[in-house]
């Protein structure tokens, strides 16, 4: 009999790797709690449901998550065949019309042969077998707390923290100086943003004017954890309250005045590479707009380019690069994966490519043989190297942005490249190291490599808009 891999959660992720699997000659059994139970974000009944926006964000491969689109066609993705086919015109997004997706997706996984799909909401983890664990971020309470005794509470989270990520080159490096608080660390660790008493008044009451996202109604109890308040709480709380929080100035010398500033806002490097950087404890239920108009009155980031925006959600996930091997099966109990957005992945296309993934992975290890991870020059390599190496004190989740590459090499003799060009060159590097990637996989798993036919994939002839995920 053919191995059984029992996938929990017919989501984005789920689905995916349920159709990988079974295109592999893998037996699934496919789990899904609906109808009988909905998350407090579903109104629908059919799998992969898009609780929010019906838009899977930019389809130009210029931007990273145009880039995830083309690999994950080129691999063979369910969800994006399935999107292309129920297509819905968005400018250069790839938006879909959302219940026709739905409804096909979950046709495509009941007609399979190698699929039995198991209506019931699964309580406890199956006691035998390989499993996979996709059940997203509004993993329902009984199976979360099954999860937190398998992990350890503290490694199991139930809201996101996210502070903005914003490119090195955009950060205006005369306004800024690298320091680390008390000289700590190697001493510059940190590049600080100084502001005098009133530049801090004027940008504690931009804060304060900024319309916060609303809450959803199950976010509406929410009782922030001391450090994780959003920066427009604390400033909420009284005037003097970031700058006795995250922007505190104490043991940070401005080496043009010798003194320290009134208030300071921190960049910590998001990479090794330094080529992104976050604002430390800038979470923020700001709107996207906002985000950037308000955080652009911070000296030096006049001009930042978001590589990411702020935000908080209710959000279930692992402390991933604590837990999981490159399998994305538990270190402490191998035969229990995890796929979507529970590992750290955020988003619709991200949560895809984890389930594409952990599809993959199992069906080589099934058929005896050990799949590489894709390179981190590629974006599925990138996300994935996020969720097992992040090197954050504590994870947070994320998208797929460029500050999650490797930097490029320059070429010699060439001058520094514009964003544009650097988009482009990315996404030229990405393409041909997935091409060497897919064709050392093991013959017997190895994944189609559809040819690209998108409009945006001829990458030199499009502009690059910002790739940016809706302010949700
Ligand atoms: C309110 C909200 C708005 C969002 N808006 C956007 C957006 O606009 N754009 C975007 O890209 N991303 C958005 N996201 C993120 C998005 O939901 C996820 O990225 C994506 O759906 C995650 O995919 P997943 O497969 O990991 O989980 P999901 O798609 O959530 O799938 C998980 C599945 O598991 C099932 N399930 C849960 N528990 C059990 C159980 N115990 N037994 C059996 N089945 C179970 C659920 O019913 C669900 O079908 C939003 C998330 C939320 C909560």
């Amino acid at each position: 009999m053919n191995p059984l891999v029992h996938v929990i959660g017919a989501g984005l992720a789920g689905s995916e790797c349920a159709w990988q699997l079974a295109e592999r000659g893998v037996q699934v059994r496919l789990y899904e709690m609906k109808p009988k139970r909905r998350t407090p974000a579903q109104t629908a009944d059919y799998f992969a449901e898009l609780v929010c926006s019906n838009s899977f964000r930019s389809d130009n491969p210029n931007n990273t998550i145009g880039l995830l689109h083309e690999e994950l066609r080129r691999l063979g993705s369910l969800i994006l065949a399935t999107a292309e086919e129920h297509r819905v015109p968005a400018g250069d997004a790839l938006a879909v019309d959302r219940d026709l997706f739905g409804q096909g997706i979950e046709a495509k996984l009941r007609a399979h042969p190698n699929i039995e799909v198991v209506g019931q909401e699964v309580l406890q983890i199956p006691e035998d077998g390989i499993v996979v664990v996709a059940t997203g971020p509004l993993t329902s309470d009984e199976l979360a707390t099954e999860l937190a005794a398998r992990t350890g509470r503290e490694r199991l989270a139930f809201y996101d923290a996210i502070a903005p990520i914003i490119a090195d080159e955009s950060i205006d490096r005369d306004k800024v100086f690298a320091a680390s608080r008390w000289g700590k660390g190697s001493g510059d660790d940190y590049l600080n943003c100084p502001m005098d008493k009133l530049q801090y008044t004027a940008f504690v009451d931009a804060l304060l004017a900024a319309e916060p996202l609303p809450l959803q109604d199950f976010e509406k109890d929410v009782h922030y954890f001391q450090g994780c308040q959003p920066v427009e709480v604390i400033a909420a709380s009284g005037p003097k309250s970031l700058r006795f929080g995250p922007m505190k100035p104490t043991g940070l010398d401005d080496p043009r005045t010798g003194r320290w500033p009134y208030a300071v806002v921190q960049l910590r490097a998001e990479n090794r590479h330094k080529t992104a950087w976050n604002l430390v404890g800038f979470q923020t239920k700001m709107r996207q707009a906002d985000q950037a108009r308000v955080l652009g009155m911070i000296p030096g980031l006049e001009h930042a380019e978001f590589l990411r925006f702020g935000s908080v959600h209710r959000n279930t996930f692992l402390d991933s690069p604590r837990l999981l091997r490159p399998d994305m099966g538990l270190q402490s109990e191998p035969r229990l994966h995890f796929a979507g957005q529970i590992t750290g992945v955020e988003g619709y296309v991200e949560s895809t490519a984890s389930g594409l993934w952990v599809g993959l992975v199992l069906a080589a290890a099934l058929q005896g043989h050990e799949l590489p991870l894709p390179p981190p020059t590629t974006a599925l390599g990138a996300l994935l190297h996020h969720v097992l190496n992040a090197e954050q004190p504590a994870f947070q989740p994320s998208n797929v942005h460029f500050g999650l590459f490797p930097p490029l090499e320059p070429e010699p003799g060439v001058r520094k490249l514009g964003k544009s060009d650097r988009k482009s060159a990315h996404s030229q590097r990405a393409r041909s190291a997935l091409t060497t990637w897919r064709n050392a996989c093991p013959l017997a798993i190895r994944p189609v490599d559809n040819p690209v036919d998108n409009p945006g994939s001829d990458v030199n002839s499009i502009a690059s808009p910002p790739s940016e995920i809706s302010d949700s």
